[in-house]
């Protein structure tokens, strides 16, 4: 397949859309970017890598970030973490603070803001480091060593992080945050202020692609965990919308808040596709479009 055609063509498709919804303002400093940009790559399993638009630019990856975090848990935890948190689609918005009450501290997902935090507190106890684990995943699984966070836009987010404060100290009062609550907060907004291109992340999800092998050849999943972290996707990744995305796209997906989105096709590649615009949902507009275009024209889904 001419996978650079297809992109081409899938730009030109979404071109009417881009600049579409609203960029995120609850964190000032993703305020900033312009709501035009668009970007999409595609890493196959070989590593081969075409983009078109803004693909090499980089821009903040924020919940996009939760895939790897649970990647790296899973990897070293086992099933022990699925004590703390569950795998049902929640239905409600990624920062929601309603269910974790009805739920007794145990968030439904660890795609959702609640469940995220329960992941960067365990993966705090097993490495020490848990942002500077993932930094150093994602570096070497993009092949890009200048893959970093933005203090910018974690020190903006930390200033603004009422809401994940309160969802921290809601779950530590349940007895499930292992660590200090300041401490698991300052990781995860790190966590989320990464910066990366479409190219670095299409490279990056490679692994799930590849059942769990690592660019290198190593293994960080068993093909049934990568299995499992797919499928979380496929329901969870995409909150409250994830049953549209599934629809429309047909491929496992995250997004997060920065206008990024990945998606996965097992055996084959990872895309990346990025526009700052976001539906009421924080999902980005022209991102899930671009996608819908790219599967319904190559019938590349898992469908
Ligand atoms: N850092 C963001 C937050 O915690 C991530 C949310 C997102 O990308 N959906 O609110």
């Amino acid at each position: 397949m001419d996978y650079q055609a297809v992109l081409s063509e899938v730009w030109d498709a979404v071109r009417p859309v881009v600049g579409q919804g609203r960029v995120a303002t609850y964190i000032p400093a993703l305020a900033a970017v312009d709501p035009r940009r668009f970007g999409m790559a595609l890493a196959t399993v070989e590593g081969d890598v075409y983009g078109v638009g803004d693909w090499r630019e980089p821009f903040s990856i924020q919940s996009i970030s939760k895939v790897f975090t649970l990647a790296l848990t899973l990897a070293r935890d086992g099933d022990a973490l699925w004590k703390r948190v569950g795998k049902e689609p929640s239905g409600n918005p990624f920062n929601s603070l309603v269910q974790l009450e009805y739920e007794q501290g145990i968030p439904r997902n660890p795609f959702i803001n609640a469940g995220a935090l329960v992941i960067t507190d365990r993966l705090q106890r097993l490495t020490g480091d848990a942002r500077g684990t993932l930094r150093d995943f994602l570096r070497a699984e993009s092949g890009n060593p200048s893959v970093d966070f933005d203090p910018v836009i974690a020190a903006s987010e930390a200033d603004h992080g009422h809401r994940n404060r309160a969802l921290a100290h809601f779950m530590a009062s349940y007895g499930n945050m292992e660590g200090a609550v300041p401490e698991v907060l300052e990781h995860y907004f790190w966590q989320c202020s990464l910066a990366m291109s479409c190219a670095d992340l299409a490279r990056a999800c490679g692994f799930l692609a590849r059942h769990g092998q690592r660019a290198d050849g190593s293994r960080l999943l068993t093909r049934s965990q990568a299995k499992q972290v797919n499928a979380v996707m496929l329901t969870c990744g995409t909150y409250d919308a994830a049953g549209e995305f599934a629809y429309r796209v047909g491929l496992p997906g995250k997004s997060g808040v920065g206008g990024g989105i990945i998606a996965v096709i097992p055996n084959r590649c990872g895309l990346c596709v990025w526009s700052p615009g976001l539906d009421a949902r924080g999902n980005s507009v022209a991102g899930v479009e671009a996608l819908d275009r790219f599967t319904t024209l190559t019938g590349l889904s898992i469908f």
